[in-house]
Parts: C-alpha cells; sequence; structure tokens
C-alpha cells in the first residue's frame, strides 16, 4: 500500500493544488491529512471541500479546532486569531460541518496519527530530540505521523537513541523500525523552503519519500491581500519560514 501524507494546507488552495497534481501523477492507496486545513490562508472553503472529498482521513489542527469554536482564540497569536476571525466570517455551512467532524487524533492501518504530539495532539510541537522521544514512547504503535510545526522531519528510535533530523525535498526513510514522521506543511512551510510539502509512505517496501513542489506563491499573496488578511502572513511564504 502507498499513502500520500499532507499537512497544515492553512487554506493555501494554490499550494493545495499543486501538491494533489503531483499525487495524482503516480497516484496512491490513500491520502491522509493532519490538519490545519483552515487558517492563515484565504481560500479555507475550497480547501475543507477537497480535502473532505480526497483525503481517507483527516485530523483537525489548533486552527481547525479554533475557527469552528472548540479553542478559544485568546489562546492565539495576534495574526493567527485575526485570521481565524476572519476565516469563521466567511467560513460556509459545508465545510463548518466539516471541520465539525475532525479529532486531533487518529490511527489508520497501524500507523499512529497526531496533528501535534501524542503528549498533546493539538497543542505541542514536535521540534526537540526530547519531544520526538516523547512521543514515541508514548505510542502505542511503531510508526507516528505529526504535523502541526510546518517541518518537514524524520526521527528514528534506534537502541534508546534518536536519529535523522529534518527531511528536505528528496529524504528517504526506513520505515521498519519506530519512526517519526512530519510532512512539513502544504500552506505554509516554515523550514527555509518555501515549496509545498508532502510525503508518500511505501509501505511495501518500508520507505517514506519526502516531496516539495512549487506552487504559485505570488497568487495565493494576491489572494490573500484582496481578502486584507495580515501582510506577514503573505510576505512568509516568500521565504518559508
Ligand atoms: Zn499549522
Amino acid at each position: 500500500m502507498r499513502i500520500a501524507v499532507f499537512s497544515d494546507v492553512h487554506a493555501n488552495l494554490a499550494a493545495l493544488e499543486a501538491v494533489l497534481a503531483a499525487i495524482d501523477a503516480d497516484p496512491p492507496d490513500e491520502l491522509w491529512c493532519l490538519g490545519d486545513v483552515v487558517g492563515y490562508g484565504p481560500r479555507p472553503n475550497e480547501c475543507c471541500d477537497i480535502v473532505e472529498a480526497r483525503a481517507d482521513i483527516c485530523l483537525g489542527g489548533n486552527h481547525d479546532l479554533a475557527v469552528r469554536g472548540t479553542i478559544d482564540l485568546a489562546e492565539f497569536s495576534g495574526d493567527a486569531a485575526v485570521a481565524a476571525r476572519w476565516t469563521q466570517g466567511v467560513l460556509s455551512a459545508r465545510a463548518a460541518g466539516f471541520l465539525a467532524t475532525l479529532e486531533p487524533e487518529g490511527e489508520r492501518e497501524g500507523v499512529a496519527l497526531y496533528h501535534g504530539s501524542a503528549r498533546d495532539p493539538v497543542w505541542e510541537y514536535v521540534l526537540s530530540d526530547e519531544a520526538a522521544a516523547a512521543t514515541l514512547a508514548i505510542s502505542p504503535l511503531p510508526l507516528v505521523l505529526v504535523g502541526h510545526s510546518h517541518v518537514a522531519l524524520a526521527v528514528e528510535w534506534e537502541n534508546d537513541v534518536l536519529v535523522g533530523g529534518l527531511a528536505p525535498a528528496g529524504t528517504e526513510a526506513d520505515l521498519s523500525g519506530r519512526v517519526l514522521l512530519n510532512p512539513g506543511s502544504v500552506g505554509q512551510p516554515r523550514d527555509g523552503d518555501p515549496r509545498a510539502a508532502f510525503l508518500v509512505l511505501d509501505r511495501d517496501r518500508q520507505r517514506a519519500t519526502f516531496h516539495r513542489v512549487d506552487y504559485d506563491v505570488e497568487r495565493t499573496q494576491r489572494e490573500m491581500r484582496a481578502e486584507g488578511l495580515p501582510e506577514t502572513l503573505a510576505a512568509r511564504l516568500s521565504r518559508g519560514e
């Protein structure tokens, strides 16, 4: 079985379309989304409709939960709160219905899925060895996928030692041990590569491959400016940080 995994779309339709076009060029058996379909970006309704139609499982991220009202927006930083409020104002009934179904953790095909981490599926960023080790220790399953940090990662726990780290485009990881992977972000990468990110798992070969695809960043920035979303959120897309 081959599975395409993506996360943190953040209402960036141009990036989502580019990722799905790349995935569809070599169609996998399943598509999994690790959450934050909305927030920050300008096209929440279209992204919800596409992910609902295409993904075999989709988690709910902190932005999805905030937009639907499960999380108090007081817990969000300035620009994130502004964008979440704007999203609430334009969200269609259909998209709201989809967000209402999402959970921040899940399991599929024997793989543990968390938006944030096993310790805190909503809020924790797995960006340190300590956080990665804690999630691998807590997870009941050897293969763990997380999103939320917008940083592509591949970490393996071997003989009580963590190996691996950042997973730039082209990185391959072995899936046969205790492994934590973050595909990176479709719609707001923060690891210095502005291209949209996704991951392909090949369960038969026990390999994961990290991918990046170009998308029309300027289109998304134009859409954000036209909607009056914070300029810092638009500008950061050019830098991938
Ligand atoms: Zn996110």
